[in-house]
């Protein structure tokens, strides 16, 4: 049965496993900076179909839409064929 590790335990064994607190630092400055960024690309992602924030306007935001909130346009559907389709 797996044992729950906790917070100053995995510090400790991180330190035993790199040798010193340097690098561990290092490994969380570049795991934050990599967190942040992701948020960041997924928060830029447009709409294929109208262009605008697939996820966001000024006053809605919502990260799990299954559709452009500016549009409507839906998660997956390819915007060739949806833009032919259009009157
Ligand atoms: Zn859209």
């Amino acid at each position: 049965m797996a044992r729950r590790h906790s917070a100053v335990e995995d510090q400790e064994l991180a330190r035993r496993l790199l040798g010193s607190d340097g690098p561990l630092y290092v490994i969380e400055a570049a795991w934050t900076t990599g967190a942040i960024a992701s948020l960041l690309w997924y928060a830029a992602f447009r709409c294929p179909f109208c262009g605008e924030f697939f996820h966001w306007t000024i006053w809605i935001a919502n990260p799990v839409a299954d559709a452009c909130v500016h549009c409507g346009f839906r998660k997956w559907r390819d915007p060739h064929a949806a833009r032919s389709l259009r009157r």
